[in-house]
């Protein structure tokens, strides 16, 4: 809800819905205000007025998901994704106790997560501004020199202002006493858990929190330097290869692919079939030159290296299905070769510029 309106401001109406949910004759829905400014005394307005929470305006898109899934009930957000991985996902941990802090570091690296630490509510602060990724706060309640309750309201506050990525805060409170939970997303926290931590436990409250599209994103990420063990792509070639071809590069890449894909097919027939290693030796000769030309340096090696063994094969009646790892070695270099060029930045000014 709006809060500065024509003929009915934000406030009104919201205290007449109020009305009218205490009469019963509307539900129990939360009203969030959307204001200008965060003037001081405009949460208690809102709050008196029979909204719940308030947001600023412009309101930032994961300030908004956040908002939502503080206030809608749990059966309209989807369940935690139980069986994903959290690998690769940054965990900011504000902790003072360090026998505490170790284990959890234990159970979060565990799960392939990587840890910033902070012993206090101030040095947690000072880790959230500094230019470094991270995907959620993990943020302790009772600490020496600043507490999570104020750690969090502040850390909200540079998020709003667009100073620190808005991410989620989770307690970890000691006590699940009843009110607890009340009190820490009062100071802006998302969710808590409880001391001891539980691996499961901690586990399903991150995938609960970090956004599905960044755990997908980690995934691609991860599979694709699976593939790219050794860079498969030569930029300098590329670069030159564009250069030359200019316009028509889009076009060329385009036929490469289509191009390597029936050469690939071909190998792998010719080499199940186990019979005319001269085919074999022409089609891996022209994928070598090709991938060259194009700059898929990894690929280019792996069919010369083919186009050799198949020659020598041919030469003394060798069996060129032994040859079969090495064609499913090219498949696979293929895929992430394949991707790195479509990935290439334009040019090297206009990526060092990105
Ligand atoms: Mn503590």
């Amino acid at each position: 809800m709006d809060c500065q309106m024509p003929e009915l401001d934000g406030f009104a109406a919201s205290r007449q819905l109020a009305d009218l949910k205490k009469a019963e004759q509307l539900p129990n829905i939360p009203i969030i205000a959307l204001t200008a400014n965060a003037l001081k005394g405009d949460r208690e307005r809102c709050l008196q007025a029979g909204m719940v929470d308030y947001a600023n305006k412009p309101i930032r898109k994961e300030h908004l998901a956040r908002i939502l899934h503080k206030w809608l009930p749990a059966k309209f957000i989807p369940e935690a994704h139980a069986e994903g991985s959290l690998e690769g996902v940054v965990v900011m941990l504000v902790e003072d106790n360090r026998i505490n802090m170790e284990f959890a570091i234990e159970m979060l690296e565990r799960f392939g997560c990587r840890v910033i630490t902070a012993r206090n509510g101030l040095e947690g602060i000072a880790e959230a501004r500094k230019e470094q990724p991270y995907d959620i706060i993990l943020m302790d309640v009772q600490m020496p020199e600043m507490d999570g309750l104020t750690a969090t309201r502040h850390i909200r506050v540079l998020q709003q202002g667009g100073i620190t990525p808005v991410v989620p805060v989770i307690a970890i409170t000691a006590n699940a006493m009843k009110g607890d939970r009340e009190i820490c997303l009062e100071a802006g926290m998302d969710d808590y858990v409880t001391k001891p931590l539980q691996g499961e436990q901690l586990k399903s409250i991150l995938l609960k929190w970090i956004p599905p599209e960044k755990l997908a994103a980690l995934n691609a990420r991860r599979t694709h330097q699976k593939q790219s063990g050794a860079l498969l792509v030569n930029a300098d070639i590329v670069e030159e290869a564009r250069a030359v071809i200019g316009q028509e590069y889009g076009n060329i890449l385009r036929l490469f692919v289509k191009n390597t894909d029936y050469l690939l097919a071909t190998i792998e027939r010719s080499i199940r079939q186990a019979r005319d290693p001269e085919v074999l030796v022409m089609y891996a000769h022209s994928l070598g030159s090709s991938s060259g030309y194009m700059g898929a340096t990894r690929l280019c090696e792996l069919a010369r290296a083919l186009e050799k063994a198949a020659h020598a094969a041919s030469l003394t009646h060798g069996d060129i299905t032994k040859l079969w790892p090495l064609y499913e070695e090219l498949q696979f270099i293929w895929q992430g070769t394949c991707y790195q060029l479509h990935h290439q930045p334009t040019t090297k000014n206009q990526s060092a510029a990105a």
